[in-house]
């Protein structure tokens, strides 16, 4: 795979699993949320959470977990997709899944509870 390519890929992942965008626990600490449970499933809304607990990604998790054998902790990620260039895309796809679609949620959310 290029270089380029890889290390773009590397970037957003790696943006994902430190925390910053849409995650409670993010949008809790700059103040933008009054919660930092998740807007489906009020747990702590962390990476790990999304990752791999969150029921709102169970169809998209059981997907990845199809096209690979065992899903590596987050903090192993990278490392893991360096040595296999093959999980780099199913891995990336879940995760772009995930990230394109969690703040689209989250507005819908505030909205809802705005209503009543
Ligand atoms: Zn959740």
């Amino acid at each position: 795979m290029l270089n380029l390519l890889k290390s773009r890929l590397q970037l957003v992942l790696e943006t994902f699993l430190t925390g910053p965008g849409s995650y409670g626990t993010f949008t809790y600490r700059i103040k933008k949320t009054e919660t930092n449970k998740c807007s489906r499933c009020d747990k702590e809304d962390d990476p790990d959470h999304v990752f791999y607990v969150c029921p709102r990604w169970a169809e998209e998790r059981r997907a990845l977990k199809e096209m690979v054998t065992t899903i590596p902790e987050t903090t192993d990620i990278i490392a893991y997709i360096i040595e296999d260039e093959s999980k780099l895309k199913t891995i990336f796809d879940y995760v772009v899944q995930i990230m394109r679609r969690k703040p689209e949620e989250r507005r819908w959310r505030e909205k809802e509870d705005n209503k009543h």
